[in-house]
């Protein structure tokens, strides 16, 4: 593990580790960039190269070992999704008066921060921002420079505020990472106090150029399939699952063709039949509901005279002529109230869901 193993960028990620060579990594850092551009990736490969305790060159630039304490302690904070998972479910058995004041953090490492939006709003709140407080100008114990890793930048007003004292004043032992799809989201005086880099995500064609040197057991419409699922992503290009995909489209294409009044409800109830509750129902559900929500913006691609940019290339024909039978509005709504169903699975807010009701409740009226 190391900044080989960061595809793409490499003008961004070269200029941060020049930086970093001259000892100066930004006490703000706004890391901009689309979904899957490596935004969180890099943050905490930049915090393990800073605190590295067997710092190593590559291409004549600081790089990260990966083994020291530090390296393996920051690492673990890499799967983001599980960890929040794991912090919203540990919340989710407190009692509740305790509940109100716990705030999702995720520290892996006791000089390495890393602060989620909080759920349900899904918003930075003002008390996550007072932990920052708190702990930024205490010097770091076990690192040589604390890292606080924001990984949205959809804050509550009083804690954008609050964010803004931190950088009018920061402490010179500590870097603040803001993560953002959206500048524009940032406060103007806040954007002004940071610096700024951006990512892009993968052109199609690196991507899949990097998925056929890759991933050797997929033939050339399969890689060209992948590199569209992944939507620029690295790591979810290298990591899909192309079987469980096609299991889950296939399911979520019965949803969509009884909606559309294409299918029979026979088939549509075997179906929701072999979906059950429980924690591995669940993660079932998320990849069905996830497969949905592909065909649906590939829908919305083609109605608004962008087929081009289809994702499910293998199944274009079918899209094109279920494109022609639904509206622009009954797609947006679909897509919003399984985005609903989603985010409450993920907090925990929804264990399970009935999927037939599910069915007949998006069907076009
Ligand atoms: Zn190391």
């Amino acid at each position: 593990m190391g900044f080989q193993d960061f595809l793409g960028n490499e003008t961004t990620v070269r200029h941060l580790r020049e930086g970093i060579a001259q000892g100066r990594l930004p006490h703000a850092l706004i890391l901009a960039g689309p979904r899957g551009s490596g935004k969180y990736t890099l943050a905490l490969m930049l915090a393990q190269t800073v605190n590295c305790l067997n710092p190593i060159e590559t291409d004549g630039l600081p790089d990260f070992c990966g083994t020291c304490r530090n390296c393996t302690r920051i690492a673990e904070s890499m799967p983001l999704e599980t960890r929040v998972d794991e912090a919203i479910a540990a919340r989710e058995e407190m009692r509740e008066v305790d509940k109100k004041d716990t705030r999702i953090l995720i520290q892996t490492h006791p000089d390495v921060l890393v602060i989620p939006p909080d759920p349900p709003q899904l918003l930075i709140k003002l008390g996550q921002v007072r932990t920052v407080i708190r702990e930024i100008y205490r010097v770091p114990a076990e690192a040589k420079r604390a890292v606080y890793i924001f990984t949205s930048a959809s804050f509550m007003k009083e804690a954008a505020n609050s964010l803004l004292k931190i950088l009018e004043e920061p402490p010179a032992h500590a870097s603040i990472f803001l993560l953002a799809e959206n500048t524009g989201e940032l406060l103007p005086t806040i954007r002004s106090r940071a610096g700024l880099a951006r990512l892009g995500a993968l052109p199609l064609e690196q991507l899949e150029e990097l998925i056929a040197k890759r991933r050797t057991d997929l033939g050339p419409a399969q890689r060209q399939l992948v590199a569209r699922l992944a939507q620029g992503a690295v790591g979810a290009a290298l990591g899909f699952d192309l079987e469980q995909y096609f299991g889950h489209r296939q399911d979520a294409l019965i949803i969509l063709r009884h909606a559309t009044r294409e299918a029979d409800h026979s088939m549509l109830f075997r179906m929701t039949e072999a979906y059950r509750a429980g924690a591995e129902g669940q993660e079932k559900i998320q990849g069905l509901l996830g497969a949905m929500i592909s065909l649906l913006e590939d829908l919305l691609l083609i109605q608004s005279g962008q087929a081009a940019l289809v994702r499910n290339i293998d199944l274009q024909s079918e899209l094109n002529a279920m494109a022609g039978t639904v509206n622009f509005e009954w797609i947006e709504n679909t897509a919003r109230s399984i985005q609903k169903v989603q985010s409450g699975m993920r907090r925990n807010l929804l264990r399970s869901l009935a999927l037939d009701a599910f069915a007949a409740e998006i069907a076009v009226r």
